[in-house]
């Protein structure tokens, strides 16, 4: 890993020839005797480590956050806020190089994602602006009734406190300045939980923001695996739960939780439907992208392709065709279009779900093989009637993989796309105007995109899922309701009390 300049050297030491990370709990830099390893998924060798917190000192930090911090932050007026985002921003820009290089070693992105993260990330602390906006309340003149007409009312945005920010891998700089802006922006404090293998890019972010002037004791960065997350989610000192990762790890983070504010984006992968009027040389290689893009490990990938019959044979060739093109290895190599999967758990669940698809009927058009944690971008054909019975249907496999299959009309395709226990995205190729009307009248999802790939990018336009995908919405301005909390304030100026009236 590439050394870091002089002004993250109170972050880090360095020891047996690799980086050992702290990390910033309310305002300090903190270490300990135990570290865990951080593996790059390129070669699955350990590059660095980051230290292992227990749950005393995470309480610590949680009581001065929720006796200090939370004030701090919303003591802090808006513009101070918004001129620390634009200099996290700048520093961000500064700095990028060493963001960039992390995010192609922890998280296997090529080094072009790499540095469309980044500059989304610098978007999106830049545009807190937008997400002022919304913060905003009611005025209520109490005309209603007899009783209450000595009175009036403002019903005023809150920030609830604290926010705990649970990330997933594979956004690990995108997602943590998104839900710090939306948190924070609203004057709540945040304490970020990053995936426990791509931790270090927090904890990076952690350091811009001290620099930039953030109030110290308002964020914390928590470095412990999921599974001993349970004290914390259920904290009554923890109002809102802004949650992003997979289905099955939001269920357990809402049983936990209980009685909160959430915003949870959940998996699911999204269907491409493909109308008989669409162009397959326009949309082949749209699809393809779809499915590649960061290996499939984005919840908005493409997963299935459902098309109608005049545009199947076609589109398959095209579809095969733009695959072969995509370049499976290193991301380092600037030649190299896809890089590994995260770990070698995905890739043996990749196998498993093609064997799982070849056993109940379905034909690997393209792709398939693994060598460890790489695997080609995989396209497998079924037929409809077999589709619903395939692991890949039931469950989100968070890899470059995906379904083809012939349709007979929109009907079909409404009932195979709303069939799935999951909601996110959907994308629809082609032109037929009352065709695309109903499909976005009917689909179950959370959001549509109509000629092109499903994209989130950096929630202007806002994302989030229905069903199994999740509930709540990422996007600017979008966020804040689930962040805040109305409080009514009654005003009666007789001073007397609105029920002495009855
Ligand atoms: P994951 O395994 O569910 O982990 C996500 C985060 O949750 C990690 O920080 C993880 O910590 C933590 N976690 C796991 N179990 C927990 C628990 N019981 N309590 C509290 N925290 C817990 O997901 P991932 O593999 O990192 O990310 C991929 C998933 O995210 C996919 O399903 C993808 O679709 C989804 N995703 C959705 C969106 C969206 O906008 N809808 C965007 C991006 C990703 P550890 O790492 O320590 O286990």
């Amino acid at each position: 890993m590439k050394e870091l300049p002089q002004e993250f050297k109170d972050i880090y030491f360095v020891q047996d020839g690799i980086p050992y990370f702290k990390t910033f709990l309310a305002g300090e830099w903190v270490s300990s005797q135990e570290f865990q390893d951080i593996k790059s998924p390129i070669d699955l060798t350990t590059f660095s480590k980051v230290v292992k917190l227990n749950s005393q000192v995470i309480d610590n930090a949680l009581d001065i956050m929720y006796k200090r911090g939370k004030w701090d932050i919303r003591d802090t007026p808006g513009e101070k806020r918004i001129a620390i985002f634009q200099r996290t921003a700048e520093l961000l820009e500064r700095y990028k190089d060493y963001f960039i290089d992390i995010l192609v070693l922890n998280n296997g992105k090529t080094r072009a994602a790499a540095e469309g993260e980044v500059r989304a990330a610098a978007e999106r602390l830049k545009l807190a602006e937008l997400d002022v906006r919304k913060i905003y309340g009611d005025y209520v003149p109490g005309d209603w009734s007899n009783e209450s007409i000595e009175a009036e009312a403002i019903v005023k945005r809150e920030p609830l406190g604290i926010v705990l920010a649970i990330t997933p891998f594979n956004y690990p700089l995108f997602d943590v300045a998104n839900k710090l802006v939306y948190s924070t922006i609203a004057g709540n404090a945040i304490i970020i939980k990053p995936a426990s293998s791509t931790p270090i890019i927090a904890i990076l972010f952690a350091k811009l923001l001290e620099m930039a002037g953030f109030p110290k004791r308002s964020i914390s960065i928590i470095t412990l695996p999921g599974n001993q997350m349970d004290k914390l989610v259920s904290d009554p000192r923890i109002s809102v739960i802004s949650f992003t990762g997979s289905t099955e790890s939001g269920k357990e983070v809402i049983r936990s939780g209980g009685i909160k504010q959430y915003v949870m984006e959940l998996g699911g992968g999204d269907p491409a439907l493909v109308l008989s009027d669409a162009d397959p040389e326009q949309t082949a290689p749209k699809i393809t992208v779809g499915i590649t893009s960061y290996s499939g490990q984005r919840c908005d990938s493409i997963k299935f392709i459902f098309a109608e019959e005049e545009v199947y044979d076609k589109l398959k060739d095209l579809l095969i065709s733009e695959l072969k093109k995509v370049k499976v290895g290193d991301p380092r190599d600037g030649s190299v279009t896809m890089g590994p999967l995260i770990d070698e758990r995905t890739a043996e669940e990749v196998e498993y779900s093609v064997k799982d698809a070849i056993n109940k009927g379905g034909k690997v058009l393209y792709g398939g093989n693994r060598n460890k944690n790489y695997i080609e971008p995989t396209l497998i054909e079924i037929e409809k009637d077999k589709l619903k019975d395939l692991y890949l249907y039931n469950k989100e496999v968070f890899a470059s993989i995906a379904i083809f299959t012939k349709v007979k009309g929109i009907d079909e395709m409404i009932e195979l796309s709303n069939s799935r226990r999951y909601g996110l995205d959907a994308a629809i190729f082609g032109e037929d105007i009352n065709k695309i009307r109903k499909l976005t009248r009917m689909l179950e999802v959370g959001a549509i995109y109509i000629n092109d790939y499903p994209k989130h990018g950096i929630g202007y336009f806002p994302f989030g899922g229905r069903k199994d995908s999740g509930v709540g919405r990422e996007g600017i301005g979008y966020t804040i309701e689930s962040v805040t909390a109305y409080k009514t304030i009654v005003y009666n100026y007789k001073g007397r009390g609105v029920w002495e009236y009855m």
